[in-house]
């Protein structure tokens, strides 16, 4: 589903990415985990086409085509979703507008018609129930006023709503509370399914007690440096990523 080739990046002529590869099959789970600065979002930013990022070697290869060409857009119109580190507060536009204006561009760029609105309104409410999200967060504005769990909880949903087969989920260094961890790990598993991959990128261990990976990837100075099932989260907590010193340095 997703392969990731010799990939090299720069930020304003810096390299970030320095060959890096990865590759990922349908309905897995994978985390990337990395000491701060070592490229993570740096990659998840290149991954969806963000500007600023300048792709200098390798390759991406999203179910067999390259999506280095492509706009943003059309990324998201193929499936790729990127949860945002920092999101941005919409004053004056409900979530439920957000959401079906998300919805709609994405079926817009595939050449579908706009969803109708009553059935958007019916997979609505059954996609807050699923998540344990109050109907009535949707009447407010876009993480106006969200508390930090809350900001996650419609983070989620919007995930849920676009049906992405591949999320990329950065989460911040700064933390998040135990409780909205947890709300992350709870709405990420159950949107867990055998047609969608997720990529979990982290600097703690602690969100993968919940969101349990298939794979672990250790990320130093843009590249992959190790790869391994679950454990290797775990050995990380104890042990640090001192194991991995200056030896890949470029
Ligand atoms: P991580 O997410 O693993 O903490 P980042 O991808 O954010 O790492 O950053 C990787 C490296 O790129 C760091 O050395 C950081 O200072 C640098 N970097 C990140 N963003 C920018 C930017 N906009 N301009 C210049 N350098 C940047
Ligand atoms: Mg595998
Ligand atoms: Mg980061």
């Amino acid at each position: 589903m997703l392969e990731i080739k010799d990939l090299r990046a720069e930020i304003d002529g810096t390299e970030i990415l320095k060959g890096l590869n990865l590759s990922m099959d349908a309905g897995e789970v994978h985390a990337i985990m990395g000491p701060n600065g070592s490229g993570k979002s740096t990659l998840a930013h290149v991954l969806t086409g963000r500007d600023g990022y300048e792709v200098t070697g390798g390759d991406v290869l999203f179910n067999g085509q390259s999506i280095l060409e492509m706009e943003p857009e059309e990324r998201a119109a193929v499936g790729l979703f990127l949860a945002f580190q920092y999101p941005v507060e919409i004053p004056g536009v409900t979530m439920t507008t957000f959401l079906k204006e998300a919805v709609n561009s994405i079926r817009k760029s595939r050449g579908e018609d706009e969803m109708d609105a009553m059935k958007f309104t019916k997979e609505l409410r059954e996609r807050c129930k699923l998540l344990g999200i109050p109907e009535d967060m949707m009447r407010r504005s876009v993480n106006t006023g969200f508390s930090g769990g809350e900001k996650k909880r419609a983070e989620v949903l919007q995930m849920a709503a676009l049906e992405p087969k591949l999320a990329v989920l950065d989460e911040t260094d700064s933390g998040l509370d135990i409780d909205a961890l947890k709300t992350v790990a709870d709405g990420v598993n159950r949107l867990r399914s055998p047609e969608r991959s997720m990529l979990v990128i982290t600097h703690y261990q602690r969100l993968l007690n919940y969101i349990v990976p298939d794979h672990v990837h250790v990320m130093v100075k843009g590249q992959i440096v190790k790869s391994g099932d679950k454990t290797l989260a775990e050995q990380l907590e104890s042990e640090g990523y001192a194991q991995f010193g200056e030896d890949k340095a470029a």
